[in-house]
């Protein structure tokens, strides 16, 4: 069940979310100094702002297995020079971006960076190092390309799952963009 209020505060839910999957950042289960608004950007909804240096979002997340992940981040800023880490319930840092100004309050981008997560349920937490204001829409957790490995054999080229240790049987047509 997902709790929404429309006038800021609290817009969050308290069910895990799915990794790989996309979060919106206004579904955080607890946070400090924060606020949301309506956003502009593609699919509307609600970002968060007043989101400055000190200030935290937390999320409840489920990960399907254990790996790398590129977690994206819908971010923008008026005034750039923001760093958000995504750290775990220990503090330990996962990864983190540089939000530079992308122009104004409502013009997106999307920042990504690869973070390893061990799998079950878990809280990570967004925390702005820096900041003296960055917007967020949502965060996004896809399995980064690392998840094979590619072999070549017999004048062939092989994909191989890193955490199945599964080969691919299927035939692959490699295409130049
Ligand atoms: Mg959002």
């Amino acid at each position: 069940t997902k709790v929404v209020a429309v006038w800021g505060g609290f817009a969050g839910t308290t069910t895990p979310q799915a990794i790989p999957g996309k979060i919106e950042a206004e579904s955080f289960i607890a946070q400090q100094g924060t606020d949301t608004e309506n956003t502009t950007d593609t699919g509307g909804g609600r970002n968060v702002d007043w989101y400055e240096t000190g200030d935290w979002l937390d999320y409840s997340v489920n990960v399907a297995s254990a790996g790398t992940y590129t977690a994206q981040f819908r971010v923008a800023s008026a005034n750039g020079g923001a760093t958000l880490q995504l750290r775990n319930s220990s503090g330990t840092v996962l990864g983190s971006i540089n939000v530079g100004n992308t122009g104004g309050w409502q013009n997106w981008q999307t920042i990504s960076t690869n973070v390893t997560l061990p799998a079950g349920t878990q809280t990570l937490r967004l925390y702005a190092s820096a900041s003296t204001g960055c917007n967020v829409n949502w965060l996004n957790f896809v399995s980064a390309s690392s998840s094979f490995s590619v072999k070549p054999r017999d004048g062939e080229v092989h994909l191989k799952c890193r955490y199945c240790e599964k080969e691919f049987e299927h035939q692959v047509v490699l295409q130049a963009d």
